[in-house]
């Protein structure tokens, strides 16, 4: 008797009541309506798999608060929630606790640690390899999209060797000798010869090379050339979002349609340029407008390789910028409260998004210098 007793009273301690079984079902459709559908559960790891191309995704000083602050802009229907792994990266420089771009985005993509401001070279100024310029050595294609300069920091990580992220006449030089597919970004000025202490003139040696050069995204699209440098701006600090010419979805979808030409495959680097410079502006307004944008490009890049299904994506920050935290907000309303706690870097750890072959691999803590090596195992090199 005493038993019976114990079960009924146990049952009744964990029988749902039906109002409260009915909002946990109106709350689980209402996340259901609201988050993106994703391929979650349909996008299992294929191991074993090689990854064709490799299209790696900067979202420079987007830390897991910017993350979020952007699904809840998209109130939850976020693209973000479209990866199956994710992880974290450790982001310390060689020299500093807390990374700048120079050193972040030569982490990410050679798979060393260098000081501060160093550009492609590791603290004692030996080059090292991007795994764009890998690729190219192995006949791959290879480009990046980013709405900074194409001399900023994180694009002349891939292309670039210089001791110091400024010297832009020395990394312009390197740009017009990488032999990359596709170079899209702003900054023009910086390439021409009356801004120049060496006077040179690198476009003219992107043109012997084969290269088309457009000065704007019309241009681009209308270009048919498979060797393809746009300039969207003419200044380094070019145009903000919103109202900025949509150069990341467009020039991600030009620069997918001309690399993935390649049978051989491709690495891209895109990269989502202004997050950081909203946040070191503690600038929420314009920090959301960057998300936004960022996964508008999130869409494209996800779409093509659910399609292609040889696509490796991994999305990373090189840093955390402006020690955001978000103090409330509102989902169904997409509202943040922003509040940042520097007008410069964190050394907090990013997240790390990964789909596609070899994407299980990008889960846990890792450190920003394992990504690449990851990324080229993935490619079984
Ligand atoms: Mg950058
Ligand atoms: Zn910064």
């Amino acid at each position: 008797m005493k038993k019976i007793v114990f079960v009924v009273a146990l049952a009744a301690l964990f029988a749902t009541p039906a109002k409260a079984q009915k909002t946990l079902q109106a709350s689980t459709e209402k996340i259901q309506q609201n988050e993106s559908t994703g391929t979650w559960f349909d996008a299992p790891a294929k191991q074993g798999k090689k990854a064709k191309n490799v299209i790696v995704i900067i979202g420079d000083g987007m830390g897991t608060a910017q993350v979020y602050a952007s699904v809840v802009a998209q109130k939850g229907a976020s693209n973000f929630l479209r990866f199956p792994f994710s992880g974290f990266s450790r982001t310390y420089s060689n020299n500093k606790y807390t990374t700048d771009s120079g050193a972040g985005g030569t982490a990410i993509v050679t798979g060393c640690k260098t000081d501060n401001r160093h550009i492609g070279v590791l603290s004692d100024n030996t080059p090292v390899q991007s795994i764009l310029s890998k690729a190219k050595s192995w006949g791959l294609s290879a480009g990046f999209v980013v709405t900074s300069s194409v001399l900023d920091a994180t694009p002349a990580s891939t292309y670039a060797h210089a001791p110091d992220r400024k010297m832009y006449d020395t990394i312009s030089l390197h740009m017009s000798q990488c032999g990359f597919d596709v170079m899209i970004g702003g900054g023009l000025a910086n390439f021409r010869p009356e801004n120049r202490k060496d006077g040179l003139r690198p476009l003219d040696t992107l043109m012997k090379k084969g290269y088309e050069i457009t000065y704007s995204l019309e241009e681009m699209k209308r270009s048919k050339s498979d060797k393809l440098v746009t300039f969207f701006c003419e200044n380094y600090y070019g145009p903000v979002a919103p109202g900025r010419d949509p150069v990341l979805t467009e020039g991600t979808k030009k620069a997918l349609d001309i690399l993935s030409k390649n049978p051989k495959g491709f690495v891209i680097m895109i990269e989502g340029s202004q997050i950081d410079w909203a946040c070191h502006n503690n600038d929420a307004p314009y920090m959301e407008a960057e998300l936004a944008d960022f996964e508008k490009m999130l869409k494209i890049v996800l779409d093509f390789a659910e399609k292609d299904g040889n696509t490796l994506v991994v999305v990373t920050a090189d840093h955390e910028t402006g020690g955001l935290v978000l103090l409330g907000g509102n989902i169904d309303k997409g509202k943040n409260e922003c509040k940042y706690t520097t007008d410069g870097h964190s050394g907090v750890m990013v997240p790390v998004f990964a789909y596609g072959p070899g994407a299980e691999t990008f889960s846990g803590i890792q450190n920003n210098i394992d990504l690449m090596p990851k990324m080229l195992k993935a490619m079984g090199r």
